[in-house]
């Protein structure tokens, strides 16, 4: 008999219906996937993985022997906080193609910075026909704050479209043709070196408010910052003095503190902000099955747990 995967959810009804058609006919012969509601206390006592989304704590916790969850999101930072250390090993979902899918979305909208679109978009407003100084890429620096699957292939991007790149992560790190840096120094570096700061790191402990006033402080006159990892990793109040203010001149944001961004946040009507509803890198709900599928196969296969995240290091 096939084994029962429960599906652990709490996200909207809609969402939940696709997965639910989604994910059973992707796992078709490996195992069934049964919601967590309909299962048996036997399923309940059986079930050694599940697949979660936003799933409520307390129903993990009611599958007792699980070895491992896997996600169908990239960010497990409320997994992360809301399972208890000793509970399943968290498996995010890693999905080749979304590194090409993030370096595509930093470079276009590098690109949208780097042409001024925001300025002639807003001079178009009050028709006035005025040009500016264009540079090269080669006198322009990107620094790619975070330097995984995503912030590597970005800044590799950014490398082959003529960009000078720094880049800065937790570990030292050697990549071809980009100055890698790590530690404090090395951000009030990077921070104060470039002129488009790219940030792709996951929010732990450690990154919460990472980028805040003192941090922004150092930043080149004129820089712009485009956060396309998680709301919280910048102060938003620090985010709009520094635009108000200086250094800054823009910032491009796909995630917030509160998703969906609310109607009252002051970052909507922000001249110098382009908001994006979280669109930077979607997981299409037919390659996140498959990814899923094989992970579980393997598991039900020869019990491989794919990597899970470090539950020390918090990602
Ligand atoms: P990853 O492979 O785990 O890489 C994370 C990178 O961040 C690593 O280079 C890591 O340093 C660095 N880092 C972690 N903590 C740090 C710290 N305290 N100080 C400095 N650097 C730190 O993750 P990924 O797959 O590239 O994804 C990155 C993030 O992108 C995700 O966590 C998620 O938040 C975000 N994301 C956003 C979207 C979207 O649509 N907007 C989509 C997918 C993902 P080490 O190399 O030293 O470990």
């Amino acid at each position: 008999m096939r084994p029962v995967v429960p599906f652990v959810s709490s996200a909207s009804p809609d969402e939940r219906q696709t997965w639910r058609a989604a994910l059973p006919q992707a796992l078709d012969g490996i195992a069934a996937v049964k919601p967590f509601e309909d299962l048996t206390e036997e399923e309940r006592t059986a079930a050694r993985v599940a697949i979660v989304a936003n799933p409520d704590p307390a129903n993990v916790a009611a599958l007792p022997n699980l070895v491992w969850v896997q996600s169908l999101w990239a960010g497990v930072e409320r997994l992360m906080s809301e399972l208890p250390a000793d509970g399943p090993q968290i498996v995010r979902l890693t999905d080749p193609q979304m590194a090409e899918t993030m370096s595509e979305a930093v470079l276009a909208w590098t690109l949208y910075l780097h042409r001024a679109m925001p300025r002639y978009m807003a001079q178009q407003r009050q028709k006035i026909w005025q040009d500016h100084e264009l540079k090269s890429p080669q006198e322009r620096t990107v620094g790619v704050l975070g330097l995984g699957k995503l912030g590597a292939a970005s800044a590799l991007r950014m490398k082959a479209n003529g960009f000078n790149v720094l880049g800065w992560s937790r570990s030292k790190k050697t990549i071809e043709g980009i100055v890698c840096r790590h530690g404090r120094d090395g951000l009030l570096e990077v921070l104060g070196q470039s002129d488009f700061i790219v940030l792709l790191m996951p929010l732990t402990d450690e990154t919460r408010g990472l980028i805040g006033q003192d941090e922004l402080s150092v930043c080149k006159k004129g820089a712009s910052v485009i956060n396309f990892a998680r709301g919280p990793i910048i102060d938003t109040a620090a985010l709009i003095n520094a635009l108000d203010n200086g250094p800054l001149d823009h910032a491009v944001l796909d995630v917030f503190d509160e998703e969906p961004l609310p109607p009252s946040s002051p970052l909507w009507d922000h001249d110098k902000v382009t908001v994006l509803p979280h669109i930077t890198a979607p997981t299409g709900i037919s390659t996140t099955s498959r990814i899923v599928a094989d992970n579980i196969g393997r598991y039900f296969e020869d019990g491989t747990v794919p990597p899970a995240v470090d539950r020390e290091r918090g990602y």
